[in-house]
Parts: structure tokens; sequence; C-alpha cells
């Protein structure tokens, strides 16, 4: 064998004829594979000095800033946004504590469960938090741990999807948010008469438990660029923060039966304690999930309960334009695009959310009617030579026509 043939990597051990490249140091060598890799590290090393760590920037955010922030993408809802506040800057505080006195008082975690009317914004709270602390955040939907029944496979799957969102940093990703959608659809099926599944959802309420209060699983990585010759990596689910949500269609009457509403009108006391009969999810104590049909464990388990109040008229025009990203900023800033000031009147506002509420839209429905008033304007202005765009009531009755309307109902 050559000299030549005789040089190796002093990183990898591989021969010079299993490369592509060596490149001489002063007393080593070094393979074009293991340069790639070095430059893999030193980026991730530079991008993780840049945001600074994940803790660090954590302590800062006091419940008072969390609200803030919150109410800057959030119409209403401030009873949730206060619990919410205190539960993520506890949950924090919580993970801090763990690194430095573990033995001291223990801290438990906060995982939090929202109940409210589909499309209240549970998600949107959920998201905003993750969005602010910047921390990998995914959605599951609990009615799909139901359908595989195998629970195993399932839990590992809640996981690898946050995995996903943490771009495969283990570290990162067991700081994250998980946002279980639908967990009213789990509940046990006796206690419920609206639940027509089948199957019972006691096991998956079991298999959440685990999950909820902390555990290590495998999961496998399903790709990902930092391990792609491992089988599973682990995760350990004890500091991730968990927020459920669910609409528990039919709670109402659960928690009117308990506040014994039959007394209303014939008890001369009531009057001091009115009871506001229209959004009874107010009163909402944990006992009323339990007979609704979640296990007391998995009650135990979500210790912050809150709830969201049904979107009134008012809520619905606010919501239009006031969140910073406001569905109407966003078409403003598309118009402006096109160098097109576009505009819409109050009245046209206010006929847009006229009809979210007639036809039962809620606010997704605020979106797919100004897509349907505005889709024929953003087809034609980016070639014309208009260069203002004002949108009237008239305007809007015009373009959303009955048989558009009846479309987006059918869609909702
Ligand atoms: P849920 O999870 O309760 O079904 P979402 O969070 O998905 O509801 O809400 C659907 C959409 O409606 C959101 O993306 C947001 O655009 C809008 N929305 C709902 N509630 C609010 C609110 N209180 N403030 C601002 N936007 C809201």
């Amino acid at each position: 064998m050559s000299k030549e043939e005789n040089l190796q990597c002093s990183f990898c051990g591989r021969k010079k004829p299993e490369t592509d490249l060596l490149i001489a140091g002063m007393d080593a060598h070094i393979c074009d594979k293991c340069i790639e890799q070095a430059h893999g590290i030193v980026e991730e090393e530079i991008a993780e000095a840049k945001t600074g760590g994940l803790s660090k920037d954590l302590t800062l955010r006091k419940p008072r800033e969390i609200k803030a922030f919150l109410d800057q993408y959030i119409i209403g809802q401030d009873p949730t946004k206060k619990a919410m506040s205190v539960a993520v800057y506890n949950h924090y505080k919580r993970l801090l504590q763990s690194k430095d006195d573990a033995d001291e008082v223990e801290i438990e975690k906060s995982n939090i469960v929202l109940v409210g009317e589909t499309g209240t914004g549970k998600t949107l709270v959920a998201r905003t938090i993750a969005k602010m602390l910047n921390v990998p955040f995914s959605i599951v939907d609990a009615t799909v741990l139901t359908q595989a029944g195998y629970v195993g496979e399932d839990v590992e799957s809640i996981l690898s999807r946050l995995l996903q969102a943490a771009d495969y940093d283990v570290e990162k990703a067991q700081q994250g948010i998980i946002f279980i959608d639908e967990i009213d659809k789990i509940a046990r099926k006796g206690d419920n008469p609206s639940i027509t599944r089948d199957v019972s959802g006691e096991g998956v309420q079991q298999a959440l438990l685990k999950l909820l209060e902390g555990t290590v699983v495998n999961v496998a990585p399903k790709g990902g660029r930092k391990h792609p010759d491992q089988k599973f990596i682990e995760v350990d689910t004890k500091d991730i923060l968990f927020i459920a949500g669910g609409a528990f269609s039919g709670i109402d009457r659960i928690i009117s039966k308990r506040l014994n509403m039959q007394a209303v009108g014939y008890s001369a006391s009531i009057d001091e304690d009115k009871v506001d009969e229209e959004n009874l999810l107010q009163y909402i104590i944990p006992s009323d999930l339990k007979s609704f049909g979640l296990i007391p464990e998995i009650i135990g388990r979500l210790p912050v309960l809150s709830y969201m109040n049904p979107l009134d008229a008012k809520t619905l025009r606010a919501i239009l334009t006031e969140p910073k990203n406001s569905i109407i900023k966003q078409y403003t800033k598309l118009f402006a695009m096109d160098d097109v000031a576009f505009s819409m009147t109050e009245e046209a506002l206010l006929y847009i959310v006229g009809k979210a509420v007639e036809y039962k839209l809620g606010a997704r429905g605020l979106r797919s009617l100004c897509e349907a008033i505005l889709t024929d304007a953003m087809f034609d202005m980016p070639s014309s030579e208009e260069k203002e765009f004002k949108v009237t009531k008239e305007y809007a009755e015009a373009k959303l026509t009955k048989s558009g309307l009846k479309k987006l109902r059918a869609a909702s």
C-alpha cells in the first residue's frame, strides 16, 4: 500500500480511498464527511447562542406581560387569558426550579383544560402562548387516539409531531407545548348520552395520564437530520406543558343541574347571586368534567380549568380589525403589495359580522365571508390601474350572493 493510501481521517478513521477529500493539517487529517458534520455543529451552536437559550428568555415574562402579549392577538376571553398567564408563568418557574433545587418543595405541573364552543379561540390562545415563549408547539386531535385504539403508538405519535416542530432538538421539544384538541371526545360514554362512539374513551384517558404527568417515551424520529440512524429518541414529557381543549357540548346542562336552576324564579335569595343562564360555562368546576365523563385522574392532571365565552357580534366585529394580525389587516397588506389602498366601511364590517351571526359561522366564518367578498377584487386589481379600493356594504352585499352564503354554511 502506498504511503498516500495509508493516510486516514483523524476524526472518523476513514482511509483516504474511502473519502472524497482528505485535507491535511499540521499533524492530522480531516475528511469531507467530518467537515460537513462539524459545519452543522458550528451552525447549530451559533443559532442557539442567538436565541440565548430557552430558560433565559422565559424568566423575563411575568403574568401581566404574558397577558399583555395575548391581548394583542386575542379579543376578550379575559378569564382564560389570566388563568393561562399564571399557569404558564408557574410552569416555567417549575422548569427553572427543577434544575436548581430539585429536592425542595416540588411544584406540580400546571397543565390546562379549556372548555368552550368551537371557534372561540382555544387553539389560538395555546398557539399564541407558544409563539411568545418561542417554544415548539404541536396540536393533536384526541379523537385520533380513540380510533387507532392502540395506545403505545398513539402516545408516540403525539410526541413525534412535537419533535418535528422542534426540528428534532430533543431538549427543546421537552420544553414545548402540546395542544390536545377535542379532549371531550374521549369522555366515558356511560356518563354522557351525547357521545355515541362505541369505543370507550377510558382506555385512551388512561394512556394520556402518564404522558400528562411525565414519563419517558421512545419516539420514532420519522426522518430528521440530527438523528438519521437512530431508531428511537427518548423524550421525557415531564416538562412539556399540555393544554387540552374541548367544546364539551351539553356540559351546560350538567352545570345548570348542579346550580339547581330549577329554583330560579321561585326563590327570593336568587337575586343576590343571579345566575347568567346565557353563559353557564363561567360557573364550571372540575366535578362537572367528571360528570361529563372524564376520569378523576385526568382531571387531576389538568389542574387549571378555564372557559371560553361565546363570541357575540361585538367581539366578532373586534376580531375583524383589532388583533395584531387581524383578517382586515392581512387583506390591507395584501392589497398594499399591489399599491392598492384597501379599506372597508364600518357598515360593510357590520354587515359581515351580521352574516356570520345569522348563519352561525363564528370567528372562522369571518375569513370565508371576507374571502367571498374580496376574491373578484383580488383577481382584478393587480392588473388594473386603480389605486384605491373601498368596500361598502352595497359592494359586500352584491358579492355575497345567497348561493355563496349557502356554500359557506355547508362548509362550516
Ligand atoms: P377553537 O380552538 O376554540 O375551535 P380557534 O382558536 O381555532 O378555535 O379559532 C378559530 C379562529 O377564529 C382563530 O384562528 C382566530 O382567527 C379566530 N378567533 C376566535 N376567537 C378569537 C378571539 N377571541 N380573538 C381573536 N380571534 C379569534
